[in-house]
């Protein structure tokens, strides 16, 4: 396995995006991505260290476990992870990701990162002179994990990685409180608190209907189908 540079990771996720029909530079939401896709995500409590899960079967079709205890911008990070699993890996075996970065997870963390926060589309958001000063305000941090969706530490370590900020800057803005210093600029907070317990996404519930009319299931199977996707709607 070869590990990725930087700018081959920002090739891939560009290439990534053109081939999905995403603009270079907007935010992505995730769970349109993944019903474009056709990708089934199931959102459910996992062990605090596990982020998420994805496999592919043998005839193509794709699926990705994310932990719903993990906050929902990390949530994010997962599904783009995941993605390069499934797209990228050379070797893809189903594990569980963890925070632990070595060889395929470093490639998987890279792609996520190009691909949820594109260059095009963060640099537009940072003044002149914070690029010039390698020091982005608070402010402008704030703006842009709320556009883009993603947790203030996978911001400030693509922010890093960038050399738009310096390992001080990171350091300082990390010993803020994410929650107070969002509630003190009037954002809203949802993004870094868990959620989406429960949520399935995929096309299993059509499928059953579609057995049902045609006659091929009884009504207390289809019942019984539902029930097992139906975890999400009892709980939100
Ligand atoms: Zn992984």
């Amino acid at each position: 396995m070869k590990k990725l540079t930087l700018s081959e990771a920002e090739v891939l996720a560009s290439k990534f995006r053109s081939e999905n029909g995403l603009s270079p530079a907007a935010p992505i939401s995730t769970k349109t991505l993944l019903r474009k896709l056709n990708i089934t995500a199931m959102y459910r409590p996992l062990s605090d260290n596990s982020f998420g899960i994805s496999c592919r079967s043998k005839s193509g079709k794709m699926f990705i476990l994310v932990n719903s205890k993990s906050t929902r911008g990390r949530q994010h990070f997962t599904i783009a992870h995941e993605l390069y699993h499934l797209y990228y890996d050379e070797n893809p075996s189903p594990h569980m990701c963890r925070g632990v970065a070595s060889g395929e997870e470093k490639n998987a963390n890279m792609f996520a990162s190009a691909l949820l926060l594109p260059k095009e589309g963060i640099l537009p958001l940072i003044s002149r002179n914070e690029i010039i000063s390698h020091k982005v305000e608070l402010a402008t941090i704030l703006r842009i994990e709320q556009m883009f969706e993603v947790s203030r530490l996978n911001l400030l370590l693509r922010l890093k990685d960038l050399g738009l900020i310096n390992e001080r800057q990171l350091q300082n803005i990390q010993s803020l409180s994410v929650k107070d210093t969002a509630r003190e600029y009037g954002y809203d907070l949802s993004l870094y608190e868990s959620g989406n317990d429960g949520v399935f996404i995929g096309d299993f519930g059509e499928k059953a209907r579609t057995l049902f009319e045609s006659g091929q299931i009884s009504e207390s199977h289809y019942f019984e189908l539902l029930n097992m996707i139906s975890y999400g709607s009892k709980k939100n």
